[in-house]
């Protein structure tokens, strides 16, 4: 199926959702997260008047950018090692997955001279070991420990819910994220006006955007296989 028709059922979906919630659908951006999908699909996604592209891997997702010509807006949405941040800092306008320090000063050290990095700070807000991400209880404090980072700016919080058939089982993570977003917020940290949140995937954007979601990050329901 084409991405323009599966973007016209997801269109259906958010819309309802923003409904449901009271919110305007204007709050709500979609990234389309194609580290699954070719070249061309990826076309076909800007194509489609997406323009939030989300990859994984830094050398894939480069290449990628470049294959595109740097078309789009890229967000970063992958565990990212520190020593990959040099390949991919230039093309990437946006990290989801800063978590930790030592990640921190290497973007420090690598973004371009005046550049300052838009970021979200990456909560395990479930708790499993397999997901990444700081502890909820540790994020104030983390945040303002990237204050001496001048070349990052903390735009939101992002988490990953774990997978459930009853998508109603994640609600709670989210809401979970967006308390820890509103203590955040109340720290008026100027390095970090943390206004976003980036949440939900193919399963359960629909609760993510009925619990605040700014950022949905939708791969398979936009660019998978048919079924
Ligand atoms: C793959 C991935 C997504 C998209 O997952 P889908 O279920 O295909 O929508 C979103 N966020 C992250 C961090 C991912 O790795």
């Amino acid at each position: 199926m084409s991405v323009q028709r599966r973007l016209e059922q997801v269109e259906e979906e958010i819309h309802a959702a923003c409904e449901r919630s009271h919110r305007s659908r204007d709050e709500v951006e979609i990234i389309t997260v194609t580290k699954y999908a070719t070249v061309e699909r990826t076309q076909e996604v800007l194509d489609a008047g997406l323009i939030h592209i989300g990859e994984n891997r830094a050398e894939s997702g480069v290449e990628k950018w470049h294959a595109l010509n740097g078309r789009g807006n890229w967000h970063f949405i992958g565990q990212l090692q520190s020593r990959k941040v040099k390949e991919m800092i230039d093309q990437f306008d946006t990290i989801h997955s800063l978590d930790r320090l030592s990640l921190a000063k290497e973007i420090q050290k690598r973004a371009k001279p005046g550049r300052v990095v838009d970021t979200f700070v990456q909560v395990n807000v479930s708790g499993e070991s397999s997901k990444s991400g700081i502890r909820p209880e540790d994020t104030v404090n983390f945040i303002e420990e990237l204050e001496k980072y001048s070349s990052i700016r903390v735009i939101g919080l992002m988490t990953m819910a774990p997978y459930a058939k009853d998508t109603e089982e994640t609600r709670p993570i989210f809401r979970h994220l967006k308390e820890l977003q509103q203590e955040v917020k109340q720290s008026k940290f100027s390095h970090a006006p943390c206004h976003h949140l980036s949440m939900g995937m193919s399963n359960d954007y629909e609760v993510a955007i009925e619990e605040g979601a700014t950022f949905v990050r939708i791969g398979s329901a936009l660019v998978g296989e048919d079924e």
